[in-house]
């Protein structure tokens, strides 16, 4: 392991060369030490696809990691299945953040391939009027989860120069020919590295056998489409190399390297991707480039749903939008789908869902009762050592490969420990200090701890109320939605002055009113406080 122990000893001096060997891909800066924090020291190790193996994850320029991320296909609304790897792509982000490593990620809008354009031809509207409303609800959706922004977000249909500059490049190369059609495919036996990434044996390729496919199946590895010649009402543009439209995987190649270069760092996207969609970046790239792509590829695994794949004729086919609009949460759902680290199978259920609920309640009733309470003075070495080994145990959990549920369960073994010791009156106010520093670690990674669930689930109402859906709307939900907060600060006040007045049957009424809403107050010396259920 190539993390620094005792990271949380800030200002430790730490041999330069530890860093800069790792960091810098060899290179050392010279220096016999570097003055830097500890948990700047902190490398990350994540798993490479490409080497089979954990390797450690940095900036080969030394200054930010470059990262591209295959982002959505704007021709719905996404599922969780999609959610599930911005999501932890998003986890990604935000540690290497954590430990002081900037990040250039670039991601991708797929705003024309074969289904966009079947969707739009059947709608009788033009892909550029189809596409908008499904890439705003992407980025509203990407915000209910708290998914970080990349720096960059690039779109296909506004690439189309640079990925007809590539396939040139590639017909120059021999590696690219046209049909009869005027379509272009990449030749697969001009790239003997095919299959790569995805460990396929590919020894079977028929030469010349095509695909135009934008998906096609597994273990038909074909010439596959770069440009397609323009069919009649469908989407195209005049360009050198004919009319027509880009193929799904010249697209990926053409940004990432437009933004990031011929060579990146990291290349990250769902299993899914890997066969043929990354195995065709890599071949279009490195043709074209002589240059290895992405030196790293992440790969963040499917998830199930009860048990079984998610699909719309199975009837457990679930949108961001489906959940919130059956009551559940944002910050709920986004627990759910990170817990389990990106490498596993995530069996989704509802009841994991539910635990999901508690599991944010608990930490966020902790965290306030951590805020609001007053602790004596001073310090008990047994809570300090415990705040520590606490934080150690999750920032080494995700620098090892982003074990996002070793990293969870620390902090809820500190949870309980501290909790137990507030009962105990043992936690004093230095201890509660150290554990609301690790808590601010924990939620810069996993981000529940504040409630922002409001909006998103009143946003998703709007949505369903707008467009036709009422009767996804689950009716607890409306009812708990038609109180807003002032409504809900307004009967608590007539709550007390009922109360005053010695009126307790309407004191209680109004209590019931609540509940029946999903509002739960609790009366404590500071007063009521309340909260949705
Ligand atoms: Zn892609």
């Amino acid at each position: 392991m190539l993390s620094v122990p005792n990271w949380l000893s800030k200002g430790a001096l730490v041999p330069a060369a530890t860093i800069e060997k790792v960091r810098r891909g060899g290179r050392n800066s010279g220096l016999p030490y570097a003055k830097c924090s500890m948990r700047e020291a902190m490398i990350l190790r994540l798993f490479n696809t490409l080497t089979g193996q954990l390797d450690p994850l940095a900036p080969s320029d030394g200054k930010a990691l470059r990262m591209y991320a295959c982002g959505p296909t704007v021709y719905d609304y996404g599922h969780i299945g999609n959610f599930r790897t911005f999501l932890h792509i998003d986890v990604l982000r935000r540690f290497l953040g954590l430990i002081g490593v900037s990040v250039r990620h670039v991601m991708n809008i797929t705003d024309v391939d074969d289904k966009i354009i079947r969707n739009a031809a059947s709608a009788g509207i033009p892909i550029s009027q189809y596409t908008p409303p499904f890439v705003e609800a992407f980025f509203q959706d990407l915000d209910a989860l708290r998914v970080q922004h990349p720096e960059q977000i690039a779109r296909a249909t506004e690439h189309i120069p640079q990925m007809v500059e590539l396939i040139e490049r590639l017909a120059q190369a021999g590696a690219a020919y046209k049909t009869d059609d005027g379509s272009w495919y990449f030749r697969l036996k001009s790239f003997p590295e095919y299959g790569k990434l995805s460990k396929k044996d590919l020894a079977g390729i028929a030469d010349g056998a095509r695909v135009d496919l934008d998906e096609y199946e597994k273990d038909s590895a074909r010439d596959f489409a770069l440009w397609k010649a323009a069919k009649p009402g469908e989407a195209s543009w005049e360009t050198s190399i004919g009319r027509g439209r880009p193929g799904w995987h010249i697209e990926c190649s053409a940004m990432a390297m437009e933004y990031l270069g011929d060579s990146f760092d990291l290349h990250a996207g769902g299993e899914d991707l890997m066969f043929p969609h990354h195995e065709n970046e890599i071949a279009q790239s490195e043709t074209a480039t002589h240059k290895p792509f992405a030196r790293h590829w992440m790969h963040v695994r499917f998830l199930l749903v009860d048990g079984r794949k998610m699909a719309k004729s199975e009837g457990n086919f679930y949108t961001l939008r489906d959940l919130l609009l059956k009551g559940y949460r944002a910050s709920a759902i986004r627990m759910a789908l990170i817990s389990v680290p990106y490498r596993h199978q995530l069996n989704f259920t509802f009841d994991g869902l539910a635990e999901a609920t508690k599991a944010v309640e608990r930490l966020r009733t902790f965290d306030e009762r951590l805020r609001s309470n007053s602790f004596a003075a001073g310090e008990n070495p047994a809570l300090q050592a415990l705040a520590k080994e606490a934080q150690n145990e999750f920032m080494e959990a995700l620098a090892n490969d982003l074990n996002t549920a070793d990293a969870r369960a620390a902090i809820f073994e500190l949870v309980r420990a501290a909790n137990t010791a507030i009962d105990d009156g043992r936690l004093l106010s230095a201890d509660r200090d150290a554990i609301l520093s690790v808590l601010k670690d924990f939620d810069a990674v996993f981000d529940v701890l504040e409630d922002h669930d409001d909006e998103p689930t009143r946003r998703a109402i709007e949505w369903a109320q707008g467009s036709g859906r009422e009767a996804a709307i689950a009716p607890e939900l409306l009812a708990r939605e038609s109180l807003d907060h002032e409504a809900v600060e307004a009967l608590i006040a007539e709550r007390i002055e009922a109360k005053k007045r010695r009126n307790f049957s309407r004191a209680d009424q109004i209590r019931n009113e609540l509940a029946e809403k999903g509002v739960i107050l609790e009366d404590t010396k500071d007063g009521v406080r309340w909260k949705r259920k």
